[in-house]
């Protein structure tokens, strides 16, 4: 099968500039080189690493040369906090600009009421949204009891007396082996310490989202924010359903779709799919299945607009111009016709790699996929996720282990391997390719066994690969990889 060049760079708008690019892109290396020939040569080899293997990582894309251009300039160098047209610096007026665009294309594109195009990645946006729904909600009618009329009215003394009595800084958010972030609430982050958190998981059955036992977990335990979102969760959600929940029990309805915002962007979900007519706050980053700079950004509906609008200074550093400026041009390539295309093959590829396991027998969380991810339970191979996602780097396949539900072998080892379908999407791989990578999978893993720990126990982590499979699935890779080349044209 060829590629189709509408989900290619063949087709984004830039891709007739190779040559120029690549013109850039010499003057730009030459530039470093001169100062520092370390970062010159590691970013050259960074090229050739990513142009050699497969990249499967759900979370990683290849933006467009247009995006990474942006980045290189002196918007990086103004300090520009504070809000377009209210900053705490003179001279904004160019940054004002390229927010401006950012944002606007992101309400346009994602049908958005509100857009803050500020946060510097997803882990931000979310702390900008904890932050807004916060201020929001204590607004009224908490404060009108103090006496006061916005919350940055309040003393210290009234602060106190509010988190006393506000007594609700509960988050509902999906547990971390059924697919969930560690932004929803776990410890290793900030939001398991500012909140008390719970989680809603999977059927054990089926692996798919349990909407009842969910609404049952919202009613008893009466969160402040209803999380809906996820890293690794295979499926499609209801967000309807999820607004639904929300509102019975009173919670604000956030969405971190930070891993298939291209997959609304392209419009492969809508209606109650769609989650951002349905939620009060939506976050996202803004560089995985969205192919733009490594960011984020918050949409919001009207009510909580204010709060978000103040995410820098209050717990954002002063906005990356440069980036901001890379975000509105992804944006506007998102929203040409061809990246509907890109979308929508971005999830029929990920049901034919989906297709490409089942059919060679191996184990499924959930059973399939119907978004970018397909998650392999590689327990029915003997093996850990540690030992598989070794065993496929060695042979050229980049993934990343994941816990599964109920993980025999906890969050460090793990039991599963998460693959997506976004980057080699964007090279132009099509089901036939997909087909050919769950093969090549197949037989790294049926070829890899665990080696003993050297007391007798098995390892969690040591493997033993069979002789001559890294090097056989490397060069099928290579002629997949040269079938479809990253940055067709450009040239160092
Ligand atoms: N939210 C979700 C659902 C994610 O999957 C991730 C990253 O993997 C993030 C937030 C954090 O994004 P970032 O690494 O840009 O902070």
């Amino acid at each position: 099968m060829t590629a189709d060049p509408a989900t290619t760079y063949a087709a984004a708008p830039g891709a007739e500039y190779a040559e120029t690019a690549s013109q850039a892109y010499r003057a730009a290396l030459q530039v470093i080189e001169s100062v520092e020939p370390r970062i010159a040569a590691a970013t050259r080899k960074e090229l050739a690493d990513q142009r050699d293997s497969l990249k499967l990582i759900a979370s990683e894309n290849y933006a467009s040369p247009a995006v990474l251009l942006t980045m290189g300039s002196w918007l990086s160098d103004k300090y520009a906090e504070g809000t377009i047209g209210h900053r705490f610096y003179a001279g904004c007026q160019n940054v004002d600009t390229v927010e401006t665009v950012a944002a606007e294309h992101a309400r346009e594109l994602f049908g958005a009421p509100y857009a803050y195009a500020q946060p510097h990645s997803g882990i931000d946006a979310n702390l900008v949204a904890f932050w807004a729904i916060l201020a929001t909600r204590v607004e009224a009618p908490e404060l009108a009891a103090l006496g006061v009329k916005h919350v940055n009215d309040l003393s210290e003394a009234d602060w106190e007396t509010l988190r006393n009595k506000l007594g609700n800084q509960r988050l509902l958010g999906m547990s971390l082996d059924a697919g969930g972030h560690l932004t929803h609430g776990f410890r290793p982050n900030i939001s398991g310490k500012m909140f008390h958190q719970r989680s809603y998981g999977t059927d054990p059955e089926t692996g798919l989202l349990d909407y009842d036992a969910l609404a049952d977990a919202a009613r008893e335990f009466k969160p402040l924010i209803l999380i809906g979102g996820y890293s690794a969760y295979p499926r499609r959600v209801n967000f309807a359903k999820l607004r639904e929940i929300a509102d019975e029990v009173g919670a604000t309805l956030m969405v971190d779709m930070a891993h298939f915002a291209g997959l609304v962007a392209g419009k492969v979900f809508t209606g109650d799919e769609d989650p951002v007519p349905h939620a009060h706050v939506t976050t996202t980053t803004t560089h995985k299945s969205l192919r733009g700079p490594r960011g984020g950004l918050v949409l919001a509906q009207p009510e909580y607009a204010d709060a978000v609008d103040k995410g820098c200074p209050m717990v954002l550093g002063g906005p990356l111009s440069h980036v901001m400026a890379a975000k509105a041009v992804a944006l506007a390539e998102a929203r040409q016709p061809a990246f509907q295309s890109y979308a929508q093959r971005v999830a029929d590829n990920a049901k034919a790699l989906a297709d490409g396991f089942l059919k060679r027998g191996a184990r499924l969380v959930t059973g399939g996929t119907d978004n970018h991810i397909v998650l392999l339970d590689v327990t029915s191979f003997g093996l850990t996720g540690r030992q598989a996602e070794s065993a496929l780097l060695d042979s050229g396949v980049v993934t990343n282990r994941n816990s599964i539900p109920a993980d025999p072998n906890g969050a460090w080892y793990t039991s599963g391997i998460r693959f997506g379908t976004p980057a080699l999407t964007t090279r132009g791989f099509g089901a036939e390719e997909f087909d050919r990578v769950a093969e090549l999978v197949v037989e790294v893993l049926t070829n890899t066994e665990p080696s003993s720990t050297g007391s007798g126990g098995i390892s969690k982590a040591k493997y033993k690969l069979a002789d001559g499979t890294a090097d056989r699935v490397h060069a099928a890779a290579a002629e997949l990889l040269n079938a479809n080349p990253l940055y067709p044209g450009l040239t160092l």
